[in-house]
């Protein structure tokens, strides 16, 4: 395809996604500029973060390392300089440092281990980063590699965050259940808003809660998502893995 078709391709996505965004706002009582849209760019060319940025995108999700840096290095060299980096995937504690390099929120923060690498990387970068406490929200939490810490251990990674002055505590992530079942993603939004009232009750600014994807956005604008994390829907399917 050539670049100015994929480009019209992407701008009709968003504009889809927009609608569904204003419906969801509207249904809600909510402001459309509450919510922050983070294209998830995962598995796509460079191109294509470049295309959203010409189309207006500012927030650009990854979810692994390697490919996440080589993005933003790429960027760079185009000049695009003012994207907003959002890490989305699992962060190995190796790579904590690599990653506070370039990403200006992590959203994926699950253990306390964690927050020390972080805190090194970011120290040693000489840059704040702001990073997310993400839950699980299964009622019997899995270890299949999506991550995320037990509702009972937000407290503690919250406050570990919250100490360490590279790190900013920005608020609350979770995946909503890939069932397909829109109850299930219903009740996982409705449980992280519940727990980010409680986180807020102690850190009054932890007020990011990024939460929808392609699928369940409406949901998650409803139980007061301030972050989507939208791929497919604004890029096309992606190969299974990935
Ligand atoms: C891939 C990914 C997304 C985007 O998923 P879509 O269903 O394509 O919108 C959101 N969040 C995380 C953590 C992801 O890994």
């Amino acid at each position: 395809m050539r670049g100015d078709e994929r480009r019209d391709q992407i701008a009709a996505n968003i504009e889809r996604v927009e609608g569904r965004i204003a419906t969801a706002c509207a249904a809600a009582g909510r402001e459309r500029s509450d919510v922050t849209v983070v294209a998830v760019t995962k598995t796509f060319p460079v191109e294509d973060v470049i295309h959203l940025h010409a189309l207006g995108v500012r927030d650009v999700g990854e979810n692994r390392d390697q490919d996440a840096s080589r993005k933003v290095d790429a960027c760079r060299a185009a000049g695009v300089t003012d994207l907003v980096w959002h890490f989305v995937g699992q962060v190995q504690r190796n790579k904590a440092a690599t990653v506070t390099a370039y990403a200006d929120m992590v959203h994926s923060v699950d253990r306390l281990r964690l927050v020390s690498a972080l805190q090194k990387g970011a120290t040693a970068s000489g840059r704040k980063v702001t990073c997310l406490v993400q839950v699980d929200l299964r009622d019997v939490p899995v270890d299949d590699g999506r991550g995320g810490a037990a509702p009972p251990d937000v407290d503690e990674i919250a406050a570990a965050l919250a100490g360490s002055d590279a790190l900013v505590l920005g608020g609350l992530m979770a995946v909503a259940p890939l069932d397909g079942d829109p109850a299930s993603a219903d009740r996982a939004f409705a449980r992280l808003s519940e727990l980010s009232r409680q986180l807020r009750s102690t850190h009054p600014s932890a007020s990011v809660v990024s939460a929808g994807m392609s699928g369940d956005l409406e949901q998650a604008v409803a139980h007061g998502a301030t972050h989507l994390r939208i791929g497919s829907a604004l890029l096309g399917s992606r190969p299974a893995l990935g």
